[in-house]
């Protein structure tokens, strides 16, 4: 039997998992420790570089090297002009704007046929920043609104893809929301490289249920609308609206709230297993969590536990309650 097949597995991310298809996520390369940056240096990142190592099959990216530039080479800027952000070494006055934006349409355009579930830039860089990079005017800080000139293509050519910066990874509720979303889309295209067909759809927005409801009410519903209208739309634009949607989705923030409504959701299914002080055990620890006592992870585990002994077939199946690998910790933060 295939592992990933157990019954232990059903409903976690190791069901959907296949070893033939990695998680694999483009990474701004200095942040894996490769030596590219201007001064010759890497900015090697603890979480990229270890902890996310165990799982992902890098693609590594430096555009400014593979635009050409040397190693070590002059800083480059953004300077706004007229309307437009363009990238500047303001020690020579050597304008990359064309180069860059020539180059990232294209290997962009090979990112996105090689296929990836992710990808983490380098915060701060002309080139890699995905937000608030200083844009000059002149020699002046004009503003801090500029976004790197291969992270901007990058987001505007492939919006579904989730797309993080290494310091934003820092905060606890953006590192899980981006790992949730990197496995949903790796769970995606595993799904979709065995073939689609209405079931294989039904039965993958039926796993995801509740994790989407977590996410965002709405666009759970709206997911739901655009596997109901199966047959109406010919098959492939309906997988990309789906798909679209359902990383629309995942974008939204989890909240304590959200996860308090679910947690009570599959304690619905539970009411004839559990006698009450069964019951009030669970709601307390609920409660615990919603007041942040106690981390997401115990409320969780206690249901998955309660589903699995009384095999409560819908809940069994719901990759909410093992959404990615515990070795990530994700859900141990209070
Ligand atoms: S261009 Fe990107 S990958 Fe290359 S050194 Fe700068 S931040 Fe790192």
């Amino acid at each position: 039997m295939n592992p990933a097949n157990e019954p232990s597995h059903r409903g976690s991310w190791k069901h959907w998992h296949t070893d033939e298809l990695p998680l694999r996520l483009g990474v701004s390369s200095c942040l894996l420790g490769e030596e590219v940056r201007y001064d010759g240096g890497h900015a090697r990142d603890r979480f990229v570089a270890e902890s996310l190592d165990r799982w992902a099959e890098w693609v590594p990216v430096c555009p400014e090297v593979e635009v050409g530039m040397p190693i070590p080479r002059p800083t480059i800027r953004l300077v706004e002009v007229g309307e437009e952000q363009r990238l500047i070494a303001p020690s020579t006055g050597a304008d990359f704007t064309a180069e860059m934006q020539g180059y990232s349409a294209v290997r962009v355009g090979q990112l996105q046929a090689a296929g990836l579930d992710g990808y983490v830039l380098k915060k701060n860089s002309p080139s890699c920043g995905m937000e608030r990079l200083p844009v000059y005017r002149g020699e002046q800080r004009a503003h801090k609104r500029g976004v790197g000139l291969f992270a901007a293509e990058l987001m505007r050519r492939w919006p579904e893809l989730p797309v993080e910066e290494e310091g934003r990874l820092n905060d606890p509720a953006l590192r899980e929301n981006f790992i949730v979303r990197v496995f949903c889309r790796n769970r995606w295209r595993a799904a979709a490289a065995r073939g689609w067909s209405r079931s294989r759809l039904v039965d993958f927005h039926t796993a995801h249920k509740l994790l989407l409801r977590a996410h965002h009410e709405e666009g759970y519903r709206e997911l739901g609308r655009i596997v109901a209208r199966f047959g109406q739309l010919p098959d492939r634009e309906l997988y990309a609206a789906y798909e679209l949607e359902f990383q629309a989705t995942l974008r939204h923030k989890t909240s304590a709230k959200a996860n308090v409504n679910v947690l009570q959701h599959a304690m619905g299914y539970l009411k004839e297993q559990l006698d009450s002080s069964e019951k009030q055990y669970l709601l307390e620890a609920i409660e615990d969590y919603r007041s942040g006592l106690l981390p997401l992870i115990v409320p969780v585990s206690l249901i998955r536990f309660l589903i699995r002994k009384f095999e409560i077939s819908y809940l069994l199946d719901q990759i909410y309650f093992d959404p990615h690998p515990k070795e990530m910790m994700l859900r141990n933060q209070g």
